[in-house]
């Protein structure tokens, strides 16, 4: 077993949806969530700087997931996957979210716009996105998505889900 797990942010450990919800006034965040929104980086995301993404809330499981991530392949092979909005302030809020709430993962993290370049035969990537699940393992990489109410595993528990796929995958 030699794994990497690469961990998405937005919509795994880091809740962003209800802050952006909040922000446009959209009740329906399901466009948002895979990334099909109508609208430019301009109105989604004026107005927000690196202190609003600095102080965006973890996910209620997000820790938990972590905790999975960290059990199944050791903290030291799990590393942080996100792909900062194309908007001024994002990558930096970013990563002052993960000095302050996950300071072990300080050195520990990927800010990239496309998750399959960290693609290989070692890495395993948890996303939300379909997208980036599809991408990621057609790269060559491993992949899993994480169950939540925007995506077509909406009726699994995530934490247990990912548990039992993240041990299948590792053992496999
Ligand atoms: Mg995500």
């Amino acid at each position: 077993m030699n794994k990497q797990i690469f961990l998405d942010m937005d919509g795994v450990i880091v809740d962003l949806h209800h802050a952006v919800a909040e922000r446009l006034g959209l009740a329906d965040m399901t466009a948002f969530n895979r990334g099909e929104l109508a609208m430019s980086d301009h109105e989604i995301w004026s107005g927000t700087d690196a202190e609003w993404w600095a102080s965006l809330p973890w996910m209620n499981d997000g820790q938990a997931i972590l905790k999975v991530c960290e059990n199944a392949v050791g903290a030291e092979n799990v590393i942080i996957c996100s792909k900062p909005a194309n908007w001024p302030g994002s990558a930096e809020g970013k990563l002052q979210w993960i000095a302050s709430l996950m300071p072990t993962y300080a050195r520990r993290f990927v800010l990239t716009p496309n998750k399959a370049w960290c693609a290989n035969g070692r890495t395993l990537l948890i996303d939300d996105n379909a997208d980036n699940i599809l991408g990621f393992a057609q790269a060559g990489g491993a992949a899993l998505l994480c169950p939540r109410p925007w995506n077509v595993l909406k009726d699994r528990e995530p934490v247990w889900h990912l548990k039992s796929r993240i041990q299948e995958m590792i053992e496999s």
